[in-house]
């Protein structure tokens, strides 16, 4: 069967085919901890869910303006622009079930063949899925460990050109917790002003974020918000991810265009789920200090756990709830170390490389869960690199 060439190179993402392996795993009686999948493991918080349920009860259960709902979009602009110290317009906000079709709309309404686009590598998988159908070019720049992920500026100086149409952030990062400082956005926006590009900005983490750390959004710099697209959502924040609920915050004209798209393929966003949107934003927001909180305790004790391991090293990670720890001295593929810990530990982890080339010799380690189940985890990797891998120095 011949299918469409802009189908030719899209993969899945590796969370659902690591996921899948476990569950056969599990099924034939074994017991994994899952440190794959990138979700929350707490509840969506009880105000949120009971705003929800009455929604349905009340019959908002028909179509919306494929935009999203005014009074949500007036929301969204109050409390996105108020956090970055921003003015934002409802018009430039649009609602979309799941941050993914904020990402993949402004692309096609962006991007086409010849055009090229600067990504993040390791970085999310759809962003090079969602270029590649859009016709573009995916340029990647290098997220280096030595930089505590930020961007290769050095690579990106190099790769920056007139043909650039779109350069991908994404602070804090999935996989790495890495977050861009402002000094390094600043010289971005310069190549983005001088090249004449729009910026996508993934701030899907950006509530997630630790030590008081400063997690600048590119487009407060100046003249920025004009060819930035924000992307955001509740996903994360409010653990929400099953609700499919996220936004992006862009120009008007660009707006009506991503509008269009969304009108002729998800058509709208659930009238409930964005009623529950409402409560999530306007409601009480300790619950969501409290989470961060715990997600802090726990990065620290798997990395400190971490770095004991003879062999491995790992940076703390600064936002989102990953670890990204580095296995080099193995010499093993990070899929090869992934696979024996999955089949001898028992434990559920990513192989770096999933996430691009520059991923490989790293393993994404996902912190949204129980202490117990993280410290439990890190022991059986222990004694399984112990008793199979030697690292080499
Ligand atoms: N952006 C990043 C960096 C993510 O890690 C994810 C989800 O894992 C998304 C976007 C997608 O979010 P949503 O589930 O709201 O579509």
């Amino acid at each position: 069967m011949k299918y469409a060439s802009r189908t030719q190179h899209l993969m899945p993402e590796g969370a659902y085919q690591v996921l899948a392996r476990a569950q056969s795993l599990e099924a034939n009686g074994h017991k994994i901890i899952h440190l794959e999948i990138g979700q929350p493991d707490f509840e969506t918080f009880e105000n949120i869910k009971l705003a929800g349920i009455k929604a349905i009860k009340q019959g908002l259960t028909r179509y919306t303006p494929p935009i999203g709902m005014k009074s949500l979009r007036e929301v969204i602009a109050e409390d996105a622009g108020h956090r970055r110290g921003i003015e934002i317009h409802p018009d430039q906000v649009v609602v979309s079930p799941g941050a993914k079709p904020n990402l993949f709309f402004p692309t096609l309404a962006l991007v086409e063949p010849g055009d090229e686009v600067i990504y993040p590598n390791p970085g999310f998988p759809t962003y090079e899925a969602m270029i590649r159908v859009a016709g573009g070019t995916p340029v990647p720049v290098p997220l280096l460990e030595e930089n505590n992920f930020s961007f290769d500026l050095e690579a990106f100086n190099h790769l920056v050109n007139d043909h650039t149409r779109l350069i991908i952030l994404n602070s804090p990062s999935n996989p790495t917790g890495g977050v861009i400082p402002r000094s390094d956005l600043e010289q971005i926006a310069a190549a983005a002003q001088r090249h004449n590009c729009w910026v996508m900005s993934d701030e899907i983490y950006a509530r997630i974020v630790y030590d008081n750390a400063s997690v600048p959004s590119i487009a407060t710099l100046p003249g920025m918000l004009d060819r930035t697209i924000i992307v955001d959502g509740f996903s994360k924040t409010y653990a929400m991810t099953g609700w499919r609920l996220g936004f992006g915050i862009m120009p008007k004209d660009l707006a009506n265009k991503v509008q269009l798209l969304l009108t002729h393929s998800v058509g709208c966003t659930a009238h409930f789920v964005q009623v529950a949107g409402i409560e999530a934003l306007t409601g009480p927001q300790e619950q969501v200090d409290l989470v961060v909180a715990e997600y802090q305790h726990r990065r620290d004790v798997l990395v400190d756990r971490l770095i004991a391991i003879p062999g491995v090293t790992c940076q703390r990670p600064q936002g989102a709830f990953y670890a990204f720890p580095n296995f080099k001295s193995f010499r093993r593929s990070s899929s090869e170390i992934a696979d024996l810990l999955l089949e001898n530990a028992g434990v559920a982890v990513l192989p770096g490389s999933s996430f691009g080339e520059y991923g490989e010799g790293y393993l994404r380690l996902v912190y949204s869960n129980s202490l117990e189940n993280i410290e439990l985890a890190v022991e059986r990797i222990r004694l399984v690199l112990l008793t199979h891998l030697e690292p080499v120095h």
